[in-house]
């Protein structure tokens, strides 16, 4: 048996590959040293990982933004508005595809699978791919060089990356595969002419609902890409899920198959026993989780292998994470500060690579019983600790007493507000200032009563901007809140937080989710002081501002011993806590935020409902056991919901907002052909532009927007937080803003 990685955190043990990257965009480093830094980083994770025991360390899963673009400009792939004309893609247009440049817009970034990890899109109006740069055989070959290791190049396999592409028609899917073909086969030779034995080609596309038609392509693509290299072990990898044509793919003349389970667990396990494994190939078997940061039950995993041996003897098992450990932090050693006992329970990258080698280990007797009892030790203290005890559900309300429109009546009488009301999303500028203050007050720099003053004297300062704007509906401007979630996890039991628990979002943006080891609780009022001190300013009202449960999840490292709707419904109950406290403040319309909803959504179609009806049911235990004129507000960024509008519904909040700008006209399509009864505010400008926008612009939006959706239920706002606009920005955009609504009403 063999230990394999499918990938390792590029950032580093403290984040140093993003500070390499920043100050050579910054240009405080040259491109020489910047070529010194990144090649120390590539080597120092492979030696890491060769130090733990990993027999096949993976090369070429490091990249100096993303492995989708690095495949792109592998192939040459440059959409034409950056100069470009052939040959290995100059540094300068790798970055400016992934940021933009002077009269060249930035490729789009999207989310990889249903991971937080962003991918660029590559663009396939023109192509014509070239192996342009074997940049798998440059990696291979320097660890050979520098390091003496033989390591398993891995690639992103063609059918993912086309899939994953846009630029171009449904129908023209097959013949552009087809047009990879000639590349990859070039690319796998050089590699085998180069010495590399074992190459792992990444298809997790493997675990989405591909038709039989796009497995047949499947198929007939490897065939005729392993062809010619017969010496090469290629290895088809899988994560996220499980696979959706097993029998098509065992089927394949490579030599092994990477299988999920972790995430696919079940359904993997189901299909091996229902229809065997080809007695001549490998299993790659992922049995340590991948994305999340606990411990596993390693005791649990031997059970599974020797189940599987039954099958695919261990001779042919490899062993290795459920998916890259790009999702996971680096190390728990640095985290000096946790409690011991969640420590003691904590995996990142490294503690996953060690749990690998000792569960080889075990299986051969290299390991002693007594070795595998004390990980299982350390694994149990947390589970069987107060802090998870089993709690008895509490009676939930999950539906409001009255049907939105008997609301929509008694919340019209309460506050009279104009027709085509004007609002924001919550966050003002978030300027150098204001952070100061709050790291100061972290830090013990300043006192409590100081840092209170600061924050008073600044929302004090945008209740006053938004009465001269002249909004109807105002905010205190979340200036207390470093994050959205963060904020939030601090204030509620169940939750920690690491020092150093980074992850790779997308290029060199880092973001370190909370920890939620146990059972969440409210402690107390967390938001209430700052929105009734607003709300004491102006006779206007002051929405208050939470994050919904299931945002807060899913921005998360979420404790895997029970299931997540659990969890999601613990968070609601102490929501729910949080807005009965607002609304007896006197704060009686309350904003819960969901942009996460949607990104929770299982890769699987058949697994959706019933993660929505879950996260529905959460967010309605936050928002319903309270008075019927109690507005609820909630807010997404997203646009492209029309699959999930049954579910937004489904919330039964009062008002909701949603990102549109950019795609405004998609989304009123969207509302042509579904019922939405109920308060909707549709961004009429977008809050990531610096621009500012015009009166008659936004004036135009709204105006289309109401061919479809009735006055009575339109609100006016910007798409999203403007916590990073600058003040002159924000008050210009928000006088044009209400210049448009004033103009609209007065048209009607
Ligand atoms: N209320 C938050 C803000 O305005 C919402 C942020 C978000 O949608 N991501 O900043
Ligand atoms: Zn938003």
């Amino acid at each position: 048996m063999k230990t394999s990685n499918l990938g390792y955190p590029r950032i580093g043990k403290s984040r140093e590959w993003k500070r390499t990257l920043e100050a050579f965009w910054a240009n405080t480093i040259t491109k020489k040293e910047f070529h010194a830094q990144m090649k120390t980083r590539r080597l120092e994770h492979l030696q890491a990982q060769s130090e733990k025991g990993i027999d096949l360390v993976p090369t070429g899963d490091f990249s100096y933004y993303d492995h989708v673009l690095d495949t792109a400009a592998m192939f040459g792939l440059v959409p034409e508005r950056f100069a470009y004309d052939g040959g290995p893609v100059p540094l300068s247009t790798y970055f400016a595809m992934a940021r933009g440049e002077k009269g060249a817009q930035a490729c789009e970034m999207t989310k990889w699978f249903d991971t937080n990890y962003h991918y660029i899109v590559p663009e396939l109006e023109q192509c014509a791919p070239k192996l342009v740069d074997n940049k798998p055989l440059r990696d291979f070959l320097e660890a050979k060089r520098e390091l003496g290791l033989h390591t398993k190049p891995v690639i992103l396999g063609p059918f993912t990356f086309v899939t994953l592409a846009k630029g171009y028609q449904p129908e023209q899917f097959a013949s552009l595969l087809q047009r990879f073909i000639p590349v990859y086969q070039q690319m796998l030779q050089e590699l085998a002419a180069a010495g590399a034995t074992i190459v792992q080609i990444d298809e997790p596309a493997l675990v989405l609902d591909i038709t039989k038609e796009e497995m047949a392509l499947f198929t007939a693509t490897y065939k005729e890409i392993t062809q010619h290299v017969p010496e090469l072990a290629l290895i088809l990898q899988s994560y996220f899920e499980a696979v959706t044509h097993y029998q098509e793919l065992i089927a394949l003349p490579v030599a092994g198959f990477g299988l999920d389970f972790v995430d696919g667990l079940e359904a993997n396990l189901a299909a091996i026993q229902a229809y065997g494994f080809p007695a001549d190939k490998i299993l790659a078997a992922g049995v340590i989780d991948g994305r999340n940061i606990w411990r596993s039950d390693l005791e649990k995993s031997v059970d599974l292998l020797k189940q599987l041996s039954d099958i695919i003897p261990f001779e042919r098992q490899m062993i290795q994470p459920s998916s890259s450990l790009l999702h996971v932090p680096v190390s728990v050693r640095q985290e000096t500060e946790l409690d011991p006992t969640i420590k003691a329970s904590l995996a990142f990258c490294d503690e996953k690579l060690d749990e690998l080698t000792l569960l080889k280990d075990v299986i051969s007797g290299a390991a002693s019983k007594e070795k595998l009892a004390a990980h299982q030790q350390s694994y149990d203290e947390l589970i069987r600790s107060d802090w998870r005890k089993k709690q008895e559900p509490d009676a939930v309300r999950a539906k409001r007493t009255s049907s939105f429109q008997t609301r929509y009546e008694l919340q019209q009488q309460k506050w009279q507000l104009p027709l085509l009301p004007t609002t924001t999303i919550g966050s003002f500028p978030q300027t150098k200032e204001i952070r100061n203050i709050r790291a100061q007050w972290r830090k013990n720099e300043c006192s409590t009563a100081d840092y209170q003053a600061r924050i008073q004297a600044e929302i004090q300062k945008w209740i006053a901007i938004q009465e001269e704007i002249g909004l109807d509906v105002f905010v205190h401007g979340e200036f207390e809140r470093n994050d959205m979630v963060e904020f939030f996890g601090e204030k509620l039991a169940g939750f920690t937080f690491s020092k150093n628990g980074w992850v790779q979002s997308y290029g060199s943006r880092c973001v370190k989710p909370p920890i939620i080891y146990g059972n969440v609780a409210y402690m107390g009022p967390m938001t209430v002081e700052e929105t009734v001190y607003a709300q004491s300013l102006t006779s206007a009202p002051v929405k208050g501002m939470l994050t919904g449960p299931v945002t807060i999840l899913n921005w998360s490292f979420v404790r895997n011993d029970i299931p997540k709707q659990e969890v999601a419904f613990q968070i609601a109950a102490a929501l729910l806590q949080e807005v009965q406290a607002l609304e007896q403040a006197g704060i009686t319309m309350i904003q819960v935020d969901e942009p996460a909803l949607r990104e929770g959504l299982p890769l699987k179609k058949a697994k959706r409902n019933d993660y929505l009806h879950w996260a529905v049911e959460a967010f309605r235990r936050s928002t319903s056991a309270i008075a019927d004129t109690t507005q609820i507000h909630t807010h997404m960024c997203y646009s492209d919901f029309a699959d999930i509008i049954e579910a937004i519904d489904a919330l039964d909040a009062d008002v909701i907002s949603i990102e549109t700008s950019r795609s405004h006209a998609e989304l009123i399509s969207a509302f042509e052909h579904n019922v939405y009864d109920k308060g909707i505010g549709l961004g009429v400008y977008d809050i990531h532009s610096p621009q500012i926008p015009e009166v008659g612009e936004m004036l135009a939006l709204i105006e289309r927007a109401l061919t479809v959706l009735p006055p009575s239920l339109f609100w006016v706002n910007p798409d999203c937080g403007l916590k990073t606009r600058t003040e002159a920005e924000t008050v210009a955009a928000l006088t044009n803003m209400v210049k448009a609504a004033k103009a609209a009403r007065a048209k009607m």
